[in-house]
């Protein structure tokens, strides 16, 4: 069965370059450097990013997570938050 990508549903760390009202607008995100951590979050003083763009899921590494098939994530959509300076997926469910 073909996958579909996972949109980000919400993301709430406007400091992100790519973050305007909590929508995400880079095309795909990779998550999971050692804990679900949005790892294409950045910091700069302009935003980034497509306006008519809602971000997905390109791949996780976060193989402890029950969403976690083959290096990819097969939840619905996922939503992103504030951990300690940049964002985690707040969708992670440990297996
Ligand atoms: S932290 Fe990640 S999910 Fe949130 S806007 Fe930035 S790139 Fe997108
Ligand atoms: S829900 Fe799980 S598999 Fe999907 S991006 Fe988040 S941590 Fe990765």
């Amino acid at each position: 069965m073909a996958m579909s990508m996972p949109k980000i549903l919400s993301c709430s760390v406007q400091e992100c370059a790519y973050n305007n009202n909590n929508q995400c607008h880079t095309l795909a995100i990779t998550v999971g450097s050692g804990h679900p951590s949005c790892d294409t979050f950045f910091k700069a003083q302009t935003k980034g990013g497509s306006e008519d763009m809602i971000g997905g899921v390109g791949a996780c590494r976060e193989q402890d997570c029950r969403f976690n098939k083959a290096l990819e994530c097969s939840a619905q959509g996922i939503s992103v938050a504030p951990h300690s300076g940049h964002g985690d997926c707040r969708t992670f469910k440990a297996l």
